[in-house]
């Protein structure tokens, strides 16, 4: 344990929203569900996207894009800000 990855304890808010489809999905390995968790516990921000995300899951059974059309809009505009805020801070993507 010499190397000090940054990142490896405290995730970014972009990672925790990539990773919040498959954290709702449980497809997460143990130890990076529990890395989101913490995030969670610390960041506002990220529990209110948590949040969307679970209202739209519950709402489509899915989060598929065709399934955005579905949505009310109000929550639809949410959701798309914030894919739009972190597609557009996504290092290399
Ligand atoms: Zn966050």
């Amino acid at each position: 344990m010499t190397q000090d990855v940054p990142g490896d304890d405290d995730l970014a808010c972009t990672q925790v929203v990539m990773l919040i489809t498959d954290y709702l999905d449980d497809a997460l390995a143990p130890a990076d569900r529990a890395r989101i968790d913490e995030h969670l516990a610390d960041c506002d921000g990220c529990t209110v996207v948590l949040d969307q995300f679970r209202t739209t899951v519950r709402t489509t059974g899915t989060l598929r894009s065709e399934d955005l059309d579905r949505l009310d809009p109000g929550t639809r505009d949410d959701l798309l800000g914030v894919f739009r805020r972190w597609a557009a801070e996504r290092p290399g993507a």
